[in-house]
């Protein structure tokens, strides 16, 4: 047998706790007749269980030798093992209404989200283990330290859920920080709509990029000076907040100057 040494390089931190196994799987809600896409099944500890619950499992795997070994175990299953990069491979082959599931590489959790989100038509939910402290910023509330341009963008596109908090132990090899389990209810529609969500979004990032500035100053890199003023004076926002202190909603608003 090859011995296998895991890839920091692919965030391989493989779960290993029966329990944690079980909590994850009966957080996920899984039906007879989903169809689930699984995103780094890597030596298969979801996978498993997963297809014993579900019409069909189609599980994404980057790393040659896993999915290989994952392919030749579950042949004639309902798994479908694909070796591939998730962010490469065209979401569009999919079947519709899928429910997404992973136990993500950490180093690109950003753009697996971001991928996940530009496609959420094609998904109901997104369920993922993500370290701890990402995973609060995503989910986190206008005033606090953790709000961010990330919790803007992923609570425009979906309703994010902390399910709960995973010790480093669970893994092995251990990662250094606590992870957790969340959900992303995908919104098929955001609740407050921009014209242009490009813009929206760089309007958002640009204001973040410099937190301490009043929200007066740090659109000046977006609007005029005196644009500024009067559209934070019609849509009554206070010139003297922070950018950490506006609502999603509030960045709709400045985006669409109106509303
Ligand atoms: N699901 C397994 C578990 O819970 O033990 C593995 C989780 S491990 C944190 C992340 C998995 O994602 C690894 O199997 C890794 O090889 C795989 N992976 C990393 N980058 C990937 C990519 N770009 N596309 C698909 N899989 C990837």
């Amino acid at each position: 047998m090859t011995a296998f040494f895991p890839k920091k390089s692919l965030g391989q931190n493989f779960l290993v706790n029966p329990r944690t196994r079980d909590r994850i799987i009966r957080a996920c809600d899984l039906k007879k007749d989903d169809l689930v896409l699984e995103i780094g099944p890597g030596k298969g500890i979801l996978t498993y269980p997963i297809s014993s619950w579900v019409q069909r499992v189609y599980a994404i795997e980057k790393d040659d030798f896993l999915a290989r070994q994952l392919r030749s175990q579950l042949e004639g299953s309902n798994v479908t093992v694909v070796h591939a990069d998730i962010l490469r491979y065209p979401f569009i082959e999919l079947p519709r209404r899928m429910k997404v599931i992973g136990n993500l590489p950490y180093n690109i959790a950003t753009p697996i989200i971001e991928k996940v989100l530009t496609y959420r038509h094609q998904f109901s939910v997104f369920y993922m283990t993500v370290q701890l402290e990402y995973g609060n910023r995503i989910v986190a509330t206008p005033g606090t330290r953790e709000y961010s341009s990330l919790s803007c963008f992923v609570q425009y596109y979906a309703q994010p859920q902390r399910l709960f908090k995973i010790a480093p132990g669970a893994f092995s090899p251990a990662p250094k920080v606590d992870s957790c389990f969340m959900c992303l209810k995908l919104r098929q529609e955001p609740l407050w709509k921009a014209y242009d969500e490009g813009f929206l979004f760089k309007l958002i990032r640009s204001c973040f990029n410099q937190r301490r500035k009043t929200i007066r100053n740090s659109l000046a890199t977006i609007y005029s000076t005196g644009e500024t003023e009067r559209l934070l004076c019609r849509l009554e926002i206070d010139p003297w907040l922070r950018p950490q202190d506006l609502s999603l909603k509030d960045y709709v608003r400045l985006a669409n100057k109106e509303g």
